[in-house]
């Protein structure tokens, strides 16, 4: 089984050397854009490329106050001040992530409690967070408090797990009724959409990444995305150290952050984001093959979820059998085709061990079966 997989892999990629699962592809006007960049000697944190890489974004994720910063850990970061986590409070979130989503909780010097995903879209679960308020939470006036740990839980931040979007009416009514903000992890969902809008723009704010393996790269970046005009202008207040407007003297009255994506990686990002639809395109028709390929070797391959459009970042295959798991894992990535296991559960980690958390049952069984392949556009 493994060797038919790998030899459909080899072809499709019409590659004999390693394949990467995700690798970045430089097709358009990168280094046309990189030059112009050197020549205006504007490569540093101003510059024309990072206004025009957030209205980019603004369209893109129909939202109307795009921030570029330097990662999508500090977008997350960021994000989650903004609608008001402080010290001590808690956020919300899966227990199936990337480490960045319960750091940036960490770095507010906040609480994350993790919860349970939704088998089908692997992200957060709209009913497991019902179900954890029904019993811990207690609304009062300044917003939701933890009976258990006597916290303020201060957001909700659901993941749409590699650009499968979570069920979103759901969850914001779930989040809407107890008084929670929302922040959404869009790192890995770039073009995804939930009943024909744009993952990122649901929530009070979004966070994405341009990290090199992203869908689209800017050697390294992020952006805070949001609809509320007056966040967005605090978004971009605190992610350039806080600085009161003034034509000459440094006025600070709170600590900012120098979190601005520089005009070099604008740049590259710029180019990048033109080619996002040829590149949505593209992974569509990968996975429309591997879809065709695993049904005949009866493996499962995740496809996306009724009322949404994956961006389909990376792939991923559900092996039912652990031996079958390892084995894969280790044939492939011996034989030049890179395939990675799933996420270890955040609340397994020694820094996070004394979090709260639910029974994390959906998280549990995906952990030991979910594996991602080769998912580069060709
Ligand atoms: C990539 C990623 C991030 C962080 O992005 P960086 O740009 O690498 O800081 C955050 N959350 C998730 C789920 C990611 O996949």
């Amino acid at each position: 089984m493994e060797k038919e997989v790998i030899n459909f892999i080899k072809n499709i990629y019409k590659s004999k050397k390693y394949i990467c699962l995700h690798e970045p592809v430089f097709n358009g006007n990168e280094k046309k854009y990189l030059e112009e960049c050197i020549d205006s000697t504007y490569v540093s944190s101003v510059g024309p490329f990072v206004d025009k890489f957030e209205k980019s974004l603004n369209d893109i994720t129909n939202t109307n106050r795009t921030t570029a910063v330097v990662n999508g850990t500090a977008a997350l970061q960021v994000g989650l001040r903004l609608v008001g986590v402080k010290k001590d409070d808690e956020v919300i979130t899966q227990a199936l992530t990337f480490v960045a989503t319960a750091n940036a909780i960490a770095y507010n010097n906040a609480q994350p409690i993790f919860l349970d995903v939704d088998f089908d879209t692997m992200g957060l679960s709209a009913k497991a967070v019902g179900d954890f308020l029904d019993e811990f939470g207690e609304l009062r006036e300044d917003g939701c408090y933890n009976k258990k740990s006597g916290r303020r839980i201060a957001a909700c931040m659901p993941m749409h797990t590699f650009g499968f979007p979570v069920h979103l009416d759901e969850l914001i009514k779930v989040c809407n009724f107890w008084k929670i903000p929302i922040v959404e992890d869009a790192a890995e969902s770039l073009g995804s959409e939930y009943k024909g809008l744009p993952t990122g723009s649901f929530g009070e704010v979004g966070a994405f990444s341009f990290n090199g393996n992203k869908i689209v790269t800017a050697g390294a970046g992020g952006a805070i995305v949001t609809k509320n005009k007056l966040l967005g202008d605090r978004a971009k207040f605190l992610t350039t150290t806080a600085k009161e407007p003034n034509k000459y003297e440094f006025i600070h009255n709170e600590i900012g952050y120098n979190f601005r994506m520089p005009n070099i990686n604008a740049a590259l990002g710029c180019a990048q984001l033109e080619q996002l639809p040829s590149f949505l395109e593209d992974k569509r028709n990968l996975a429309k093959d591997y879809e065709i390929f695993f049904q005949e070797k009866g493996i499962k391959f995740r496809t996306e979820t009724e009322d949404t459009k994956a961006n389909y970042w990376l792939m991923c295959i559900e092996l039912e059998n652990k031996i079958d798991y390892n084995n894969f894992l280790k044939h492939t990535n011996n034989s030049s085709v890179m395939t990675r296991p799933v996420w270890e559960l955040m609340s397994k980690l020694p820094m996070y061990i004394d979090c709260q958390r639910d029974s994390q049952k959906n998280a549990k069984i995906l952990k030991n079966r979910i594996i991602n392949i080769p998912s580069g556009v060709r």
